[in-house]
C-alpha cells in the first residue's frame, strides 16, 4: 500500500486528530497544518480535529489555531507537518500520542513518528499535503486550496528557489483549477507591506557587508532594533527580499533577540550548502534556506567565518 493511502487509513480510523508544526511558524507550517485540518473536516465532519501551536499574528489570514489541552493526548492521532526535529515541535510532546505521522520536506533529522513521509525534494510541506489530498479521498475546498497555495508560494519564495519542480507547478496548477484559488487575494494577504517595513529592507541592504568570497552579512543589536521600532523576527525576515544580488551567493541577517537570549539568524544561499553550518549554531533547515540561533555575537562571528569559508570553497561569487 502506498504511504499516502496508509496515512489516509489512519486519518479514517482515528476520531481525534491533532495536527502540529514547528515553533516560529511560517506560512508553510501554518497553511499546511490548518489546510490539512480543514481537508479532514471536509471529508469527516464529525471528527475532532485540532491544528495546534502558538499563533503568529502576522499570518492570521491563514486561519485560527486551536489551544492544546492534555485531554487531546488520549486515544488520538498526531500528524506533525514541516518539522524534522523532535525538539522543534510546537506545544505538544509527540511521544505521548497513541500514533504519530510526520509529513515533512526537510532533510531528515530525527525519526520520531510511526509513519514518516519525508521528501526533501518537495518544495514545501504544503506540496506534500496537496499530494496527499489528490491521491486519497480527502476533500478540497477553496479555503484549503488557498492555504496550501500560500504555503508553496512562501517556501519557494514565489517560485524562485531551486526546489520548485515540474511537480510543484503541476500540483499548483491543479489546485488553482480545482479549488478556485484566487491568487491575487492570496498575494495581497502575504505581501502587502507598510512603507515602514519596506524601509527596513532598505536599511538591511544599506548596512550589509559583503566579503570577497560573496557572503553578505548584517549584525544588528537589540538597541538598534528598538531605534528602528522593529524586532528580530521582522528584521531577519528581510533575507527573503535579497535573492539574486550579484555580489552575494550567501547572505545572512543576524539580529540580537534579547527576549530569547540569542542571536536570531536567517541564512539564504543561491549555491553553497548552508544547513550544515547552521546546525553547528543551534540551527538547521534546508540546503539553501536555513536558520540558526548562536548564543551571542562572539559565536555569531564564528558562524559568519564558517559561512565565508563555505563560499570560498564553492569558488566565490
Ligand atoms: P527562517 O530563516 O527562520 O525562515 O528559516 C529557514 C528554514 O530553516 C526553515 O525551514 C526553518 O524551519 C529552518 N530553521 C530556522 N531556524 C531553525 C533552528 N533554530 N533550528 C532548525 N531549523 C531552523
Amino acid at each position: 500500500m502506498n504511504i499516502y493511502r496508509k496515512i489516509y487509513n489512519k486519518i479514517k480510523k482515528y476520531n481525534k486528530i491533532v495536527i502540529a508544526r514547528h515553533i516560529g511558524p511560517d506560512p508553510d507550517a501554518l497553511g499546511s497544518s490548518i489546510g490539512l485540518k480543514e481537508a479532514i473536516l471536509n471529508t469527516f465532519p464529525k471528527k475532532e480535529v485540532y491544528a495546534v501551536g502558538i499563533p503568529a499574528a502576522k499570518h492570521k489570514y491563514l486561519g485560527d489555531v486551536d489551544t492544546f489541552n492534555e485531554s487531546m493526548y488520549e486515544n488520538s492521532l498526531l500528524i506533525v507537518v514541516d518539522t524534522p526535529d523532535l525538539k522543534r515541535v510546537d506545544g505538544v510532546d509527540p511521544l505521548r500520542f497513541e500514533y504519530r505521522i510526520k509529513i515533512d520536506h526537510h532533510p531528515l533529522v530525527d525519526k520520531y513518528c510511526d509513519i514518516e513521509l519525508v521528501d526533501d525534494t518537495a518544495s514545501s510541506a504544503a506540496q506534500l499535503i496537496m499530494q496527499l489530498i489528490f491521491k486519497t479521498p480527502l476533500k478540497l475546498s477553496k479555503s484549503v486550496g488557498e492555504k496550501l497555495y500560500a504555503g508553496v508560494v512562501s517556501d519557494t519564495n514565489r517560485f524562485l528557489y531551486s526546489y520548485t519542480s515540474p511537480k510543484t507547478f503541476n500540483l499548483v496548477s491543479k489546485i488553482i483549477k480545482e479549488a478556485g484559488v484566487e491568487i491575487t487575494k492570496v498575494y495581497e494577504n502575504m505581501y502587502l507591506r507598510s512603507i515602514e517595513d519596506k524601509k527596513l529592507e532598505s536599511y538591511a541592504i544599506l548596512n550589509m557587508k559583503v566579503t570577497d568570497n560573496g557572503l553578505g552579512y548584517l549584525f544588528i543589536e537589540q538597541d538598534e532594533l528598538n531605534n528602528l521600532k522593529t524586532d528580530a523576527a521582522t528584521m531577519t525576515n528581510m533575507v527573503n527580499f535579497m535573492q539574486y544580488t550579484k555580489e552575494m551567493i550567501v547572505w545572512v541577517i543576524c539580529a540580537h533577540d534579547a527576549s530569547m537570549g540569542c542571536v536570531r539568524s536567517s541564512i539564504r544561499s543561491r549555491g553553497p550548502i548552508i544547513n550544515e553550518v547552521a546546525s553547528h549554531y543551534n540551527g538547521g533547515g534546508h540546503v539553501f534556506a536555513s536558520g540558526a540561533r548562536p548564543k551571542d555575537f562572539e559565536e555569531t562571528k564564528k558562524m559568519i567565518e564558517e559561512l565565508d569559508l563555505v563560499c570560498k570553497e564553492y569558488g566565490g561569487k
